[in-house]
């Protein structure tokens, strides 16, 4: 990874696509969104749901995450250092203490999308669908705890207390430090 200016005197990354790929497939692994999708899957094939991880009831540190990523890697070690030296950049999941806070509601009081896979989807394009998943969020015993991990966390794809992912995406806070992939977007890449 190094660091380059541009014409206008703009700093910007630049990092090699193979670095960008395990930062990457790490943060996949670490996103609740990325998890209770593939969990609403399983759900949906009938198979038991996977348990939820540790890492999403505990608030982790910039230093276990990046240890984190360190660990466990097999064909990129040799780029741990730069996918850590990445991370280092990256600010901490928000929302964490709220979205803790509605999985272990969920535990008890099962949300109005249980098993719903269309609620993990990136695009809401069909109105009238759209409407009736607000109708279950409107209805939902979670609504207010899953609205407050929404304009903390800022999740880039499902719907969240009967809101899109550009309906959150308005809702006016800083989101320049939401851990999402719109985060690729600032990283030049070189083959
Ligand atoms: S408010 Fe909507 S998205 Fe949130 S848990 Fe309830 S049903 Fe699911």
């Amino acid at each position: 990874m190094e660091w380059r200016v541009d014409e206008g005197g703009q700093r910007y990354r630049v990092v090699e696509e193979s670095v960008l790929l395990a930062w990457w497939r790490d943060r996949m692994n670490a996103s609740p969104v990325h998890f209770y999708r593939m969990r609403a899957k399983a759900i949906e094939r009938g198979e038991t749901p996977p348990p939820v991880p540790e890492r999403f009831t505990k608030r982790p540190t910039a230093a276990s995450t990046a240890s984190q990523v360190s660990e466990g890697q097999d064909d990129s070690d040799s780029h741990s250092e730069a996918v850590t030296a990445l991370l280092a950049d990256l600010p901490v999941f928000h929302g964490h203490a709220e979205h803790a806070a509605l999985v272990a509601a969920m535990e008890t009081e099962p949300p109005g999308c249980d098993g719903l896979e269309v609620f993990t989807h990136d695009r809401f394009d069909d109105p009238e669908q759209t409407e009736m998943m607000r109708g279950i969020c409107r209805e939902c015993p979670l609504l207010e705890m899953c609205r407050a991990f929404a304009v903390a966390g800022r999740p880039s794809a499902g719907m969240w207390a009967g809101m899109t992912p550009a309906e959150v995406r308005r809702l006016g806070a800083d989101t320049a430090q939401t851990l999402s992939r719109d985060a690729c977007e600032d990283l030049a890449m070189v083959s």
